[in-house]
């Protein structure tokens, strides 16, 4: 269960905030699939089950300290035409 959690986590203990390389964005999420913030989840990090890349979709609000989590391509899914 801690595996997917694993893929995210950084040297010294904390949760990426975003993946590299790439640099989308991050969030995390518990069983009732409240939003975690990096921040958050790393103080929660007992109650997180997983992280997921942020690829598209409207800004999502940390369930913790209200901190807005962007999507790496906004909320318009089908422009991912980037580099
Ligand atoms: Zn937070």
């Amino acid at each position: 269960m801690k595996n997917k959690l694993n893929d995210f986590k950084q040297e010294d203990g904390t949760l990426m905030s975003c993946v590299f390389p790439g640099g989308y964005p991050v969030y995390y999420y518990n069983e009732r699939q409240d939003v975690f913030c990096a921040n958050c989840a790393t103080e929660y990090i007992d109650e997180i089950l997983g992280g997921t890349i942020y690829y598209a979709g409207p800004d999502i609000e940390c369930e913790i300290c209200g901190e807005m989590i962007e999507s790496a391509y906004g909320e318009d899914s089908r422009n991912e035409n980037i580099d």
